[in-house]
């Protein structure tokens, strides 16, 4: 890996927006519908950074969980309007991104729709709009390499001198796939900053950080 790098590839869930808190409370509450009760930390060790097909395969394998054809319909509601009752920016990520002296783009699990939805609902949209990916544009999510790849290729940068800006383990573990430094963004309420460390992020919690650690 090159450094210092040439794009940085911001996650969106837990670092653009904060948003991990109210979508693994609603799905939580939502598997406890269909009987499967787990804590909300558990929620958020099983699923956190996973895209939805990706979820429904470990709850399917884990635990012989077959949702109904709706779920993730009627999931989506419910999380849009949490969102729309409590979702705010991360602290300090607007600065951050306006101060940037690199190039950048997001890269989700989510799809362009739900980015478009959280990242105008928080008033970051404009910073973002044409530059936005999505799982739902490759053919393996996180931790796959495939996303990460898939958005320096479209930016027009080699992969080693990209670094990516992650709040969970799947999406640490798709950076070091794609041959990606990878920053470890521990300022959320869920996130875990120890577990983001010991695979092998540079772990930082305060966005205000951001410009001094990419030099
Ligand atoms: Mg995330």
């Amino acid at each position: 890996m090159a450094w210092p790098p040439t794009l940085v590839i911001f996650d969106c869930d837990g670092v653009l927006v904060d948003s991990e808190l109210p979508a693994n409370r609603t799905f939580r509450l939502m598997l406890a519908e269909q009987g499967l009760d787990l804590s909300l930390a558990e929620t958020v060790g099983l699923l956190k950074g996973l895209s939805l097909p990706a979820c429904a395969v470990l709850l399917r394998e884990r635990f012989d969980l077959a949702l109904p054809d709706d779920f993730f319909d009627r999931l989506q509601q419910r999380t849009y309007q949490a969102f729309r009752d409590e979702l705010s920016a991360v602290p300090g990520i607007k600065d951050a991104v306006e101060d940037l002296a690199l190039p950048f783009c997001v890269a989700s699990s989510g799809a362009i729709e739900k980015m478009h939805f959280t990242l105008g609902l928080t008033g970051l949209l404009d910073l973002f709009r044409d530059r936005m990916y999505s799982a739902e544009q490759v053919a393996r999510g996180k931790p796959f390499p495939d996303l990460f790849l898939h958005a320096a290729q479209q930016m027009g940068h080699s992969p080693d001198t990209c670094v990516v800006v992650e709040d969970s383990l799947p999406g640490v573990k798709a950076a070091q796939a794609a041959g990606m430094s990878v920053l470890g963004f521990a300022g959320t309420e869920l996130a875990d900053g120890d577990e983001l460390g010991a695979a092998g992020a540079t772990v930082f919690s305060d966005m205000r950080d951001l410009g001094a650690l990419l030099v």
